[in-house]
C-alpha cells in the first residue's frame, strides 16, 4: 500500500513525491536529518529530536523552516495517515536547490530549504528479537568527518561499516579512533563496569543522541552511576555489559564484540532494566 509523504507543505502518495536533482542534499549530502519513534501511535521524545534538528541547522547556517507547531503537526498527520502504530517517522531538511552545482551555499533568500518527512511501518518495535538475544559487533576504524556532532545525511561510511559487520556475519559495527570507541554506525555505545555506566563524552567525535541523553537522566533517577568518557575495545570486551542507544532500537543490549563474549555473552540485567525504564518512561510523554 502507497505512503502518504510530506514535501515541501504537500501530502502526497509516495509515487508522487519528487525533488529537484540540483537539490544540496543530492549533490553534496547538504542536508540534515532526524528519526523519531513511534510506539502505540504516539512520537517519542518529539522535543529532544526538534531541539537537536535546531542544533544541526544552525551548525549549518540553514534556517528552520518550520515552527514546533507545524512540525508537530505534520508528524501527527503521517502517522494518523499512514496508520502508524509503531514505527518512525524520517525527517529530512536541506539547503535547497538553487538551480546549479557550486560549493558556496545559495542565498538562504531566494533558496528555500527542502523539506520531506516519512514513515516507516515497524510492528512490534519495542519488542525485538534482537533485543532478546543482543547484538553482536565488530569493531572497524572510525574515518568519518570532524563533525559527527552534527546530524548530517552523509552517512555513506556507516553504511559500509554496517556492509563489513553483515559480511563478518555479525549486526553492526563499532567505529574506533585512536584506540577508543567513538560510537556504533547509527548509535552510541555503552558499557556496564563496576557498577557504572559508561559511554563517551559529547563533543564533536560523536553524535550527541537523544536516547543517550534519556538514558543519563533515567540511570540518574535510578541512582547507577554514569562515567562519560572514552574507553577501549579490550575494555568493552572485559566489561559486564554492553549496549547500544538509538531512537529507533531505544536501549539494545551488545553481547560479543569482535568474536569476544561480553559478560555472559547474554543480555545482562542492567540492559534489561534500563530498556524497561527508558520505554515505561518515554511512552507515559509519548505525544
Ligand atoms: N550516533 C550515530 C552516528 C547515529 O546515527 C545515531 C542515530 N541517529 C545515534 C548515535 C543515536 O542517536 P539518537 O539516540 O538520537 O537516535
Amino acid at each position: 500500500m502507497s505512503r502518504t509523504v510530506y514535501v515541501n507543505g504537500d501530502y502526497v502518495p509516495e509515487q508522487e513525491a519528487k525533488v529537484s536533482i540540483f537539490d544540496r542534499a543530492f549533490l553534496m549530502a547538504d542536508g540534515v536529518y532526524e528519526v523519531t519513534s513511534v510506539l502505540g501511535g504516539k512520537l517519542i521524545d518529539f522535543d529532544g529530536h526538534l531541539a537537536r534538528l535546531q542544533r544541526s541547522l544552525d551548525a549549518l547556517e540553514i534556517p528552520n523552516p518550520l515552527g514546533r507547531a507545524a512540525w508537530l503537526a505534520i508528524h501527527r498527520r503521517l502517522v494518523a495517515e499512514n496508520g502508524i502504530d509503531d514505527g518512525l517517522v524520517y525527517l529530512q531538511v536541506t539547503r535547497g536547490a538553487p538551480g546549479d552545482r557550486d560549493f558556496a551555499y545559495p542565498d538562504p533568500d531566494t533558496t528555500a530549504p527542502t523539506v520531506v518527512l516519512f514513515t516507516q511501518n515497524k510492528p512490534g518495535l519495542a519488542d525485538s528479537a534482537q533485543a532478546r538475544a543482543g547484538l553482536k559487533v565488530i569493531t572497524v576504524e572510525d574515518i568519518r568527518w570532524g563533525r559527527r556532532d552534527i546530524k548530517t545525511v552523509q552517512l555513506l561510511y556507516p553504511s559500509m561499516a554496517k556492509m563489513m559487520a553483515k559480511k563478518a556475519g555479525c549486526d553492526d559495527a563499532w567505529m574506533v579512533e585512536d584506540g577508543f570507541v567513538t560510537e556504533g554506525t547509527s548509535n552510541n555505545a555503552w558499557i556496564a563496569s563496576g557498577g557504572k555506566l559508561v559511554t563517551r563524552q559529547r563533543n564533536t567525535d560523536i553524535l550527541h543522541g537523544i536516547t543517550r541523553a534519556a538514558v543519563m537522566r533515567c540511570a540518574a533517577e535510578t541512582g547507577v552511576g554514569v562515567e562519560e568518557r572514552p574507553f577501549t575495545v579490550a575494555e568493552a570486551q572485559a566489561a559486564e555489559e554492553a549496549f547500544i542507544t538509538s531512537a529507533s532500537a531505544f536501549v539494545m543490549p551488545v553481547v560479543a564484540i569482535d568474536g569476544a563474549a561480553v559478560g555472559a555473552g547474554v543480555p545482562g540485567p542492567v540492559t534489561r532494566r534500563l530498556r524497561e525504564i527508558y520505554l515505561e518512561e518515554m511512552r507515559a510523554n509519548a505525544l
